[in-house]
């Protein structure tokens, strides 16, 4: 059907290639770009077969992606690499009419800011080019949203509170160690937390609110409300929420070697000098911390994320609890990395079919909760992500 050009060799690059790969009849070339073209080619060479081309490109760089571009003529990018690089890989697209779609919203290197607004405002420039941009299709944000709206297309007259909630019970044996990229990781989860209460945002201290969450085959483990970038797109898109939040299980070890960082100045942004040379202390950080890729190998244990929505149906107050558990050992099994990358890549892997498929193909720039869900929650079963629903559960929130 198509042929897709994959930006970013990390933890859920490889889970992409490996998800293209085993879907020929949707993909049917696929070049796999990075900063690091070696990366590129370990990655091809674990899916084998020759079925991936690997090119070097610097993303935030036009030109050169626009090159890639022409050379290469994608029907789609998968952007996986940072989110820093999602306006220049959105602007090559339109000035070579390829489609886009990505995982995480941008924010600017120099300001920990998760906003859409920089994204939306390309709304009419893909809409006059007939590109369609596809926003924040992992997990979450990505499958919450689908979830979400399928939520609200078979169960419910009126969906009024959502719970987004994130759980981590694996153990990698690491002391401290982030599921993806560190340092966009802790810019995430060391800012003020903030969720949506009667048409307006509330805004809490960092980890300030937390209750401990029965997750399904898991147990209860505490779970922290943060803030969130889907909350911003699914407030808008479902106007009748009266409360959106988002909750994520931490450890009392990662909590405290996060106070630490932070404490003693690690987790800054700003560069600082040292011995004549400007360092950004989170990206020194990142480069003595466990690579996320690595973490696979002994991974024990399971995610779970769902979305825990009260609203009316029929006239009468219902609960509905929509989620998936992801084991670690299985998803590195399958494709070589743990399932923090295998609940993102494979999503960003089903975007992108819908599209080819025609599923999700109008002209724009649109979160995931703007298509349809039913051919998307179709092929979470298949491709590995099946998700399970409860009714009329206590929800706990
Ligand atoms: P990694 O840090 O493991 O990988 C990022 C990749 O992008 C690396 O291969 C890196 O290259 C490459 N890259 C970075 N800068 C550039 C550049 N300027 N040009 C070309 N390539 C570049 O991150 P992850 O794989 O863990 O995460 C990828 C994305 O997925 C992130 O945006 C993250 O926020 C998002 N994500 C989304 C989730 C969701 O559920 N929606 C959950 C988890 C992650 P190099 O190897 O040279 O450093």
């Amino acid at each position: 059907m198509g042929k897709v050009l994959i930006i970013g060799a990390g933890g859920v690059g490889t889970v992409v290639a490996h998800k293209v790969a085993q879907n020929p009849d949707v993909f049917t070339e696929i070049t796999l770009a990075s900063r690091t073209k070696s990366k590129c080619d370990a990655i091809a060479a674990a899916v084998g077969g020759n079925k991936i081309k690997t090119v070097q490109v610097d993303a935030d760089c036009v030109p050169e992606l626009t090159a890639l571009l022409k050379a290469e003529k994608p029907e789609i990018v998968i952007n996986v690499a940072l989110p820093y690089q999602d306006l220049t890989i959105m602007d090559a697209c339109l000035g070579c009419g390829v489609h886009y779609l990505d995982t995480a919203n941008y924010e600017p290197q120099e300001e920990a800011k998760f906003e859409y607004k920089w994204q939306w405002a390309y709304r009419d420039k893909f809409k006059k080019a007939g590109l369609t941009a596809i926003l924040g299709c992992g997990f979450d944000p990505g499958v919450t949203g689908v979830y979400t709206a399928y939520a609200a297309k078979h169960h419910f007259y009126e969906i009024q509170y959502l719970d987004i909630v994130d759980c981590n019970a694996g153990d990698h044996g690491k002391a401290f160690a982030t599921n993806f990229n560190p340092e966009i990781n802790i810019r995430e989860v060391t800012q003020k937390g903030k969720y949506w209460e009667n048409g307006q945002w509330i805004y809490t201290e960092p980890h300030e609110i937390h209750k401990g969450l029965n997750y399904p085959n898991i147990g209860v483990k505490e779970s922290y409300l943060i803030y969130h970038e889907e909350l911003e797109s699914l407030t808008k898109n479902f106007p009748t929420l009266k409360r959106a939040r988002f909750w994520m299980t931490f450890g009392q070890e990662y909590l405290t070697h996060l106070r630490v960082i932070q404490n003693i100045g690690m987790a800054r942004i700003d560069p600082v000098m040292y011995n004549g040379v400007e360092i950004v202390p989170i990206r020194f950080l990142k480069a003595v911390l466990p690579d996320p890729g690595s973490l696979g190998e002994n991974y024990t244990g399971e995610t779970s994320i769902g979305c825990r929505i009260r609203g009316i149906k029929d006239g009468k107050e219902r609960t509905y609890y929509v989620y998936n558990n992801c084991s670690h050992e299985a998803a590195y099994k399958e494709t070589g990395a743990q399932a923090v990358s295998y609940t993102t890549g494979v999503p960003a892997m089903i975007g992108a079919m819908m599209f080819l498929k025609g599923e999700w193909r109008k002209p724009g720039v649109y979160n995931v909760e703007e298509f349809d869900p039913d051919p998307f929650m179709k092929q979470l079963n298949k491709q590995g992500l099946p998700w399970h629903e409860l009714f009329d559960v206590d929800l706990e929130l």
